[in-house]
């Protein structure tokens, strides 16, 4: 393909994508492969994109995330959270302490509490229903985001239950939304390698979808910068946009830059160091262009920095995320970011770029200051 070819084909998909056409799997695969002026083009066009479908405000949530124990009997390549029970690093914190740090949480204004945790060996469905319970019953008017379709999956194995009477039994306990994580990326091929152990690709679809359908919004995620090809990430957002299409359950896309340093599957030289900056920009970019009908897309400013989260806003993105108050597992991966911003580091973040800061709860309604 020569260059006016090329050039010619990425204005066209542009065009297209600009005035509301859906692109296809093979023009979001086109536009990853950019370079050069191309790339510009295509991160202008879905920040104007981003602008028509939700505006300039830039929000974000105060909440706080709760890693209740890193003890997991996973082994998942990307992770270094987890941790065997006989580590000296391993943890559980008992279901009181998960409820102060709650307290804790609301009363300095959080109005959400993330709550994911390793696979530990003793914890089952009651287990997870219990600590929804307690937190409820202390903090009746926090949101809690909590479980992922791996932690769900597992609880309901462990009771030898379906996910469908898991999911009932966790939102009568006080579920309000869960994270799409454990989705990484969703193509079995890449999970044998990446995380083996873990719920397949139908799996963690069906646990989505089973909760949208019963009431439980949830966000979605894509973990990229390892092994995966640029065509397993245009099949995982094909896999996003048409669950959106059945359900409209998704609150916002997460795209998950891989943090590599302290990786099992970095460290045995399988993975790649990570994203490279052009990647990174243009997941947000494809992201914002494909993605028609999943309004939010979220930059994780753990993950990217918080300079090169701000250049995200720029290419798509429209939130920031949480404050989160404590975060471990990208830390352990060997991430720098911190563990808490402020409001403030926020609103200097989103005002520098001549947007407007806009605090929402968990499902992106808008909250007064
Ligand atoms: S990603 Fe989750 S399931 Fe996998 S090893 Fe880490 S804590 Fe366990």
């Amino acid at each position: 393909m020569n260059e006016n070819v090329k050039a010619s084909a990425v204005s066209d998909i542009l065009g297209h994508a600009q005035s509301g056409n859906r692109i296809d799997e093979n023009e979001a695969l086109r536009l990853l492969n950019v370079r050069g002026s191309d790339f510009h083009k295509v991160l202008a066009v879905a920040d104007t994109v981003r602008q028509e479908r939700v505006g300039d405000d830039v929000s974000y949530v105060i909440n706080r995330n709760i890693n209740f124990t890193n003890i997991c009997i996973g082994s998942c390549g990307f992770c270094a959270f987890s941790v065997r029970q006989d580590d000296p690093e391993a943890y559980f914190l008992p279901v009181d302490e998960v409820v102060k740090r709650a307290i804790e949480a609301r009363q300095i204004g959080a109005t959400e509490i993330g709550l994911f945790s390793g696979l530990h060996p003793a914890v089952d469905g009651n287990t997870y229903v219990e600590i929804l319970q307690a937190v409820k019953a202390a903090v009746p008017d926090i949101h809690i985001h909590a479980l992922s379709p791996a932690e769900v999956a597992y609880g309901a194995d462990k009771l030898g239950i379906s996910y469908v009477d898991m999911l009932k039994m966790l939102k009568r306990a006080g579920l309000d939304s869960m994270p799409g994580t454990a989705a990484e990326i969703l193509v079995d091929d890449v999970r044998k390698t990446l995380c083996p152990q873990k719920i397949d690709t139908q799996t963690w679809t069906d646990i989505i979808v089973s909760a949208h359908r019963f009431g439980i919004p949830t966000t979605c995620t894509m973990m990229y910068g390892h092994i995966e090809s640029y065509e397993d990430v245009v099949n995982h957002l094909k896999l996003l946009r048409t669950v959106q299409d059945e359900t409209g359950g998704f609150t916002e896309f997460v795209p998950l830059t891989f943090i590599h340093y302290n990786t099992p599957i970095f460290r045995a030289g399988i993975a790649r160091p990570g994203a490279t900056g052009r990647e990174d920009l243009l997941i947000y970019a494809v992201g914002r262009l494909y993605l028609d009908n999943i309004p939010n897309i979220q930059v994780s400013w753990v993950k990217l920095g918080t300079k090169f989260a701000q250049i995200a806003l720029m290419c798509g993105a429209n939130d920031l995320g949480g404050t989160l108050m404590e975060e471990n597992i990208t830390r352990s991966a060997g991430g720098t970011a911190g563990q808490s911003l402020t409001p403030n580091d926020f609103i200097r973040l989103i005002t520098d770029l001549g947007r407007i800061p806009r605090v929402r709860d968990t499902l992106y309604r808008t909250l007064s200051c």
